[in-house]
């Protein structure tokens, strides 16, 4: 995450200085909407949504494209439980796929998940590396299903020249503090296609008529929640935006430099990756699970994926219960077939979780370091 500056404090002092902190009394030259259409150009899109959260960005993409109760929504056994949690609070089922040695969606496990209730496969971007996107679109388009993107952890990255997020039929951002872009709080729906633009545009502020010339006049409202984003997050976005790219780019190289160092070593390799030259993070990974144990136990900046809480499936305790708020409103009564979890749902995902490491790329030390920083891990005296 770029830290954040001066830039920030400026805009948002003009904010509260001016005291219009709803956004929309900021109007068409508000900062959120300056935001949003930048946002857009940069991503190559139609349109962008600001709202409060990665989660909520991807609700409201899940909404946006008529994804609801009775359908099946597949998703990777490792990513963040909101990816999860998402496809649930739009009323539809997550099945899981396996990841592969990329960390992300395997296509061949894809293919072997598809019933005839899927309607969106729902691909997610990690650890500032790419999904298999040729692959995934292929079979999205060969089986009609819907492809939305969960790029919360990928702001500004690219798949072969292409900015994720804008590559499916709807991508999510997240700018919690951890990712890319950060307001603390915050999230996007990018989209290209108007009426997924429109309808998550209505369900994110209640059915939303403040807005209705921009909605698709064809759509007749129906009731939301309110994911609004005050003036105050648009003018952190506004005003970092422009250092996103920097961001992304610095990140690249440094991967470049200590994945060159790292691969010498014949304790694990580097793992592969959809598209090396638009990788903006770094994993490891050994032969054995004990390996890569001992290696992240001894060195700081290094985290063994398994060990990552929440972010693999078997820790999502709501989904593995298959437990909802309310037991007459809980989206397993609704799915067409009887859809279970068990710790061996996706094996090969844990095996691989449990022999790779992510290494930290030190974006907190200058680059020269990054040389050193790779030596050291390879030595063992990080
Ligand atoms: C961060 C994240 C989210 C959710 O974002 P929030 O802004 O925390 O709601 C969803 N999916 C993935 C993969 C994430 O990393």
């Amino acid at each position: 995450m770029p830290r954040v500056g001066v830039r920030e404090i400026v805009a948002v002092n003009q904010v509260l200085i001016k005291g219009q902190l709803l956004r929309y009394r900021g109007g068409e030259n508000g900062f959120t909407t300056r935001f949003e259409k930048e946002l857009s150009a940069k991503i190559g899109v139609r349109h962008s949504l600001t709202v409060n959260s990665g989660t909520s960005a991807l609700i409201a993409a899940l909404v946006g494209a008529g994804i609801g109760p009775g359908d099946e929504v597949l998703v990777p056994a490792y990513t963040w439980v909101a990816t999860a949690a998402a496809v649930l609070a739009a009323g539809a089922v997550p099945v899981l796929v396996e990841i592969d040695e990329t960390l992300m969606m395997d296509p061949q496990d894809i293919e072997r998940k598809i019933t005839p209730y899927t309607r969106a496969i729902l691909p997610v971007h990690m650890l500032n590396l790419v999904c298999d996107m040729d692959a995934i679109s292929a079979i999205a388009k060969k089986h009609n299903l819907l492809l939305i993107e969960d790029a919360c952890q990928g702001v500004g990255l690219s798949y072969k020249g292409r900015r994720v997020g804008s590559i499916g039929d709807v991508g999510a951002f997240s700018f919690n503090q951890y990712k890319n872009l950060n307001s603390g709080e915050g999230g996007a729906v990018v989209t290209s296609d108007d009426r997924i633009f429109s309808r998550a545009l209505m369900y994110h502020d209640v059915g939303s008529y403040t807005r209705n010339h921009e909605l698709n006049s064809n759509e007749p409202y129906f009731a939301g929640v309110n994911f609004r984003v005050s003036e105050v997050t648009g003018a952190i976005l506004h005003a970092q935006l422009p250092r996103l790219d920097p961001w992304v780019r610095r990140m690249k190289k440094r991967r470049k430099i200590m994945a060159d160092v790292l691969s010498r070593s014949k304790a694990f390799r580097v793992s592969p990756h959809n598209d090396p030259e638009d990788g903006a993070g770094l994993t490891i990974v050994f032969d054995r699970a004990a390996e890569a144990k001992s290696f992240a136990s001894k060195r700081r900046g290094v985290e063994r994926l398994i060990d990552t809480g929440r972010h693999v499936y078997t820790n999502w305790i709501p989904v593995m219960t298959r437990r909802t708020h309310n037991d007459r409103l809980n989206p397993y009564d609704w799915a067409q077939r009887e859809i279970e979890y068990s710790e061996d749902t996706c094996p090969r995902s844990l095996d691989i979780l449990a022999r790779t490491c992510r290494v930290s790329l030190g974006p907190q030390f200058p680059e020269i370091a990054s040389y050193a920083f790779a030596r050291m891990l390879v030595r063992g005296t990080a």
